[in-house]
């Protein structure tokens, strides 16, 4: 095929051999708006030059107008699913009381403080996901979530990327969380990690979420947008991590996000060329956003790159600077 001038390096016209691998959100029926809107840039911006297909998943059945709404935005087919039993609401560890006494603590300390279906939602996106149904024998996903801006075209097929490269986990922005949702989560972190020595690996990018005093920093991949080889998820030793944090019961006493859950697992089972930061991804969640910054990544972004939370990030900072630590040095630095 000849190239007209302007024309986009990446137009093929021949059908490109796909991955097994899904495009997927957690969603409700209140945000077809926002799921459309972001269905239809991920749609333009890459999907319709591929045709992977979406998964949304839901708490309680989809409508048919949301299910009729979000079809009629792709080319491609979605498939709808339910949570099961089991996946979606408490701990079966943990007490009752004691969670309602601690939603009315932490009512006012943050955001979604008394929020119990929040909590629900980051037990599932941390545990459970990776194991629906409809996802079981993908080999990766790439989550997506309403009323988020995709700003660039991605002119590659990012599953392919990650295969070719070996990468597990991908990320475009990285904040610090809030101390205050995550007080016992690097204490309990540390007990896992003392019981379960031998599932971590012989080097580990752990550097990244290590202050100088290596309690934990902060630094989360923010999980709004990943891309994640799910075998990554369905690991022993992810399991055996999850199962852990979910009987200490953080979830719900305190408001353990599935962004620090994941990340920290990331930063603990993954070395640093399996995490990938996707710096041509420009995106915009409630809170932060993230526009490339070099001319050649920026050229087919709709965003301004002077306004890029990551250019100042000190999370991504320590992304870009530290390297991989050894299993040794991790168990010396936290005492174990
Ligand atoms: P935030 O980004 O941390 O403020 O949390 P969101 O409200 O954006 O929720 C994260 C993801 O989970 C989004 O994709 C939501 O659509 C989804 N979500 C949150 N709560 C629920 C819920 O109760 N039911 C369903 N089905 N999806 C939910
Ligand atoms: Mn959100």
């Amino acid at each position: 095929m000849i190239k007209q001038m302007g024309e986009k390096p990446w137009r093929v016209d021949r059908k490109p051999r796909l991955l097994n691998a899904a495009i997927v959100a957690l969603v409700r029926n209140e945000n077809l708006r926002g799921m459309r809107s972001t269905l239809r840039q991920v749609e333009d911006r890459f999907n319709r030059n591929y045709g992977y297909k979406y998964v949304l998943l839901n708490d309680v059945p989809f409508t048919d107008e949301f299910k009729q709404g979000v079809q009629a935005m792709v080319n491609t087919k979605v498939e709808f699913g339910l949570l099961q039993n089991g996946t979606w609401g408490l701990s079966p560890y943990i007490s009752e009381d004691k969670v309602h006494q601690k939603l009315r603590e932490n009512q006012h300390r943050y955001i979604y403080g008394d929020n119990l279906k929040y909590r629900f939602m980051c037990r599932f996106q941390s545990g459970f996901i990776h194991k629906h149904p409809l996802l079981k024998d993908i080999d990766y996903y790439w989550r997506i979530e309403p009323d988020v801006e995709y700003y660039c075209d991605m002119p590659y097929d990012p599953f392919r990327l990650f295969k070719d490269h070996k990468f597990k986990y991908g990320y475009t922005i990285a904040p610090p969380e809030k101390p205050e949702t995550v007080e016992t989560l690097w204490e309990t972190t540390k007990e896992w990690i003392r019981r379960n020595k031998h599932l971590l690996p012989k080097k580990s990018f752990a550097s990244f979420i290590l202050d100088n005093n290596n309690n934990y920093n902060m630094c989360h991949f923010w999980s709004n947008f990943e891309i994640v080889d799910l075998s990554l998820y369905r690991s022993e030793a992810y399991q055996s991590y999850f199962d852990f944090l979910d009987r200490a019961g953080g979830f719900f006493y305190e408001r353990w996000g599935d962004a620090p859950v994941h990340s920290i697992a990331a930063a603990l089972l993954l070395t640093k060329s399996q995490i990938h930061w996707f710096e041509d991804v420009g995106y915009h969640h409630v809170g932060y956003q993230h526009c490339p910054q070099p001319r050649d990544l920026h050229l087919y972004c709709n965003c301004n790159p002077r306004d890029s939370f990551t250019a100042t990030s000190p999370c991504q900072q320590r992304y870009n600077e530290l390297d991989d630590i050894t299993k040794k040095e991790l168990l010396a630095r936290l005492g174990i």
